[in-house]
């Protein structure tokens, strides 16, 4: 698309043209050095002019500030002209007349000349400086081209790639790298985030189905022999319940991270003592899970800047995964350590089924769950860690992983000691929905 036909597609009321602008300003510049120019020009004449009578009369320079122009009359207006004369005090008290007509015609005529040369010139650079500034804009234009012809694209076609390298708008000029950078960053996001947000509907839907189809399956048996089958009748009452438990759950989860992309989850942000909460959560335990041995191990006394009711959670999915991916009766610790002299790390760990090197970096992407755990029939969805995760970086926390395939997994969550901690992401003052 060429500069024209982007100047003429894009006006909007209000809006000012670049390009116009700075041919106006050219124009102007240089109709005023051409003013300037000829005012100087008709100054430096006459002084010459004068300079010249003084000389005439005698060498005298001191008479030159007495010198004046003068016009003796004449009805035309070239008589007039020709009548100029410079009047120059004489040594003997009076004054000398010096004709200065032709001098006056010479000039006038001699400015007439150059303003029509002068009027030529700036009717071309009327036409040459716009012209030449349109082209000198065209990056400026390619990148508006190449922005528009953005939404034209399909972001859901397949071809294109997560960093959506195909897409980058490159104009090579060096001034645009910032605003080139900023839309191909924009493009990026805004591609992983509409792909992010398709997975994420299609595999909630997808986890949803399983569950649906169990308590319809069970309401079909009901309808079909429940009625007289007291058996029959329980273990649809039974199983009807659990599944909808476990859609809840799901849904929970689900309400839980939608809140948190939109930005609506509200934190409560206060000192919390680290060590009394990890030992809130191994009482919750040890209480709720007789088939393994907790075991605590505080090896020192922290406090993080947080929301208790969400870094407990955060620990619950670390401890509810460490129970459900490791045998009975083996052990779970909870640790609280130094990590750094700004962080410490509480951690949980366990001699489970242990997780797969090239499985690590997934564990927190929604929905995701391993073969093994998949097959253990543990229930979950795989969102329990991309919540813990969530809640992580709200607390400018992060996890670490150490994990060993059928030896067990010990994960971390760092935190800041309170008072390092930078500015949690909201203003926490709110009540959490
Ligand atoms: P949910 O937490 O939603 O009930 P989930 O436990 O499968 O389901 P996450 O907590 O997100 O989901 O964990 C994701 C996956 O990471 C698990 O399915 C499992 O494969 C692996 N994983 C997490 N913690 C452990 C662990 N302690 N030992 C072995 N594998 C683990
Ligand atoms: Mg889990």
């Amino acid at each position: 698309m060429s500069s024209k036909r982007i100047k003429e597609k894009r006006r909007r009321p209000g809006s000012v043209s670049i390009a116009f602008q700075i041919s106006f300003e050219q124009l102007v510049g240089l109709f005023l050095i051409i003013l300037l120019g000829n005012v100087v020009y008709a100054a430096l004449f006459v002084v010459a002019v004068v300079y010249n009578a003084v000389m005439t009369v005698g060498s005298d320079m001191s008479r030159f500030g007495n010198a004046r122009i003068v016009f003796e009359g004449g009805e035309a207006f070239w008589q007039f002209v020709r009548s100029a004369a410079v009047v120059v005090p004489n040594g003997s008290g009076g004054e000398t007349h010096v004709p200065a007509g032709n001098f006056a015609v010479f000039l006038l005529v001699s400015l007439a000349s150059l303003l029509a040369v002068e009027f030529v010139a700036l009717t071309v650079a009327c036409v040459l400086i716009p012209d030449r500034t349109y082209k000198r804009l065209t990056p400026l234009f390619s990148i508006t081209e190449a922005a528009q012809a953005l939404k034209n694209i399909d972001i859901t076609d397949s071809k294109l790639t997560e960093d959506g390298e195909q897409l980058e708008i490159h104009t090579g000029k060096e001034e645009l790298a910032g605003i080139e950078d900023a839309v191909n960053d924009l493009l990026r996001r805004t591609i992983s985030s509409y792909r992010s947000q398709i997975r994420f509907v299609s595999d909630a839907s997808h986890e949803l189905r399983t569950p649906i189809a169990v308590i319809r399956g069970y309401a079909d048996m009901l309808e079909r022999w429940g009625s007289e089958d007291k058996e029959i009748l329980s273990e649809s009452i039974s199983s009807i319940k659990s599944e909808a438990e476990n859609m809840s759950r799901l849904v929970e989860n689900l309400l839980f991270l939608a809140r948190g992309d939109s930005g609506r989850a509200v934190l409560r942000f206060e000192t919390l003592d680290m060590n009394a909460l990890v030992c809130d959560i191994y009482n919750e335990f040890v209480m709720i899970d007789k088939t393994h041995t907790f075991s605590l191990d505080l090896r020192i006394d922290a406090r993080a800047y947080a929301d208790p009711s969400l870094m407990k959670q955060c620990l619950r999915i670390l401890a509810d995964n460490a129970v459900k991916y490791s045998p009975e009766d083996t052990e779970i610790i909870l640790r609280l350590r130094e990590y750094d002299g700004s962080h410490f790390a509480v951690e949980v760990q366990d001699r489970g089924i242990g997780i797969k090197p090239e499985e690590a970096g997934k564990i927190f992407d929604r929905f995701y769950r391993s073969d093994p755990a998949r097959n253990r029939r543990s229930g979950g969805y795989g969102l329990g860690l991309s919540i813990a995760k969530w809640i992580a970086d709200k607390h400018s926390g992060f996890f670490e992983v150490l994990s060993y395939e059928n030896l067990g997994t010990r994960i971390s969550l760092i935190l800041p000691y309170a008072g390092e901690e930078k500015a949690p992401e909201n203003g926490g003052s709110e009540e959490k929905e």
